[in-house]
């Protein structure tokens, strides 16, 4: 797949700073994808913010021309609720790596899951803490040997695929820094969706887990079928759990319902218009 886009078109998301990744890390793959993704979706950078917590793709921010904040370590989440609830008109873009999101941030991501927040949220997923020095993340493999882990990982590791199928995520997709391409146009459909869409990226990290992360990851990507049927949650699930060992790219499951903000607009109009409250109006108000 080839791309014909005006270089200018994107460029202009990309900031003067130098990312200073090490040279062949999977992250520059990601921000060149996530600028075209951005224009793509032509938007505006003044209206758009990058939140990002603690860890090497959390420098995302610093290479944006967008408004961002390099915040907490796994408090991204928390942080960006808050920015779309005050500021519904804001296009928000939520990264980070593994660690930070399944580890340290893993009790947000149920939350803003289930609630739908109308956000987008890239997982550089490389299997290792990279910016504190090797250490086993949650999706660090059984056997690999880290700087935590000297005799090899003991660990079951986390599929957070299905993790987020679990906590009822409304758009759940996969890409790979190892295609470029098709990860810009998985990152521009994410942005382009109404609610919580959850892009996990499969994002080498050649200094922790050597050159050969990138030929694992070659070798086993599977590209999704036309014929699957994203809406449909059993068919994902199917998916996900017939493709162990494998990366299935693509779009997972997608299936749009309210998102929180919607919901809280209707609250706040029926408090606004005095309307009476009965407590099965505020079931069917939260039924998902
Ligand atoms: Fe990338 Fe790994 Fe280097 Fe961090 S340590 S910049 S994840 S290659």
């Amino acid at each position: 797949m080839t791309e014909t886009r005006d270089p200018a078109e994107f460029k202009k998301y990309i900031s003067s700073l130098k990312p200073i990744w090490c040279p062949g890390c999977g992250d520059y793959a990601v921000l060149t994808s996530l600028a075209k993704a951005m224009a793509d979706n032509s938007l505006p950078m003044e209206n758009t913010a990058v939140i990002t917590g603690i860890g090497c793709s959390s420098r995302l921010p610093g290479y944006l021309n967008t408004y961002g904040f390099n915040s907490i370590h796994g408090r991204a989440i928390p942080i960006a609720t808050g920015l779309k609830i005050s500021r519904p008109d804001v296009k928000v873009i939520v990264a980070g790596g593994d660690g930070d999101m399944f580890a340290i941030g893993g009790g947000h991501m149920a939350h803003a899951a289930r609630r739908n927040m109308d956000m987008t949220l890239l997982v550089m997923d490389n299997n290792i803490y990279g910016l504190t020095k090797g250490q086993a993340s949650p999706t660090t493999p059984i056997g690999s040997k880290t700087s935590t882990t000297s005799y090899g990982s003991i660990s079951t590791p986390l599929n957070t695929l299905k993790a987020m199928l679990g906590y009822n995520c409304s758009f759940i997709a996969q890409a790979s820094s190892t295609d470029p391409v098709h990860m810009t146009k998985t990152i521009a459909e994410a942005i382009s969706y109404p609610g919580f869409s959850y892009v996990n990226i499969l994002s080498p990290c050649v200094t922790y887990r050597g050159n050969e992360q990138y030929q694992i990851i070659k070798s086993n990507v599977v590209y999704i079928e036309e014929a699957h049927n994203a809406g449909d949650h059993v068919e994902a699930w199917k998916l996900v759990c017939s493709s162990e060992g494998k990366y299935p790219l693509g779009v997972i499951y997608r299936d749009p319902r309210p998102t929180y903000g919607d919901k809280v607009k209707e609250l706040r109009g029926n408090a606004e218009a005095g309307k009476e409250w009965k407590l099965e109006d505020v079931g069917k108000l939260f039924a998902a």
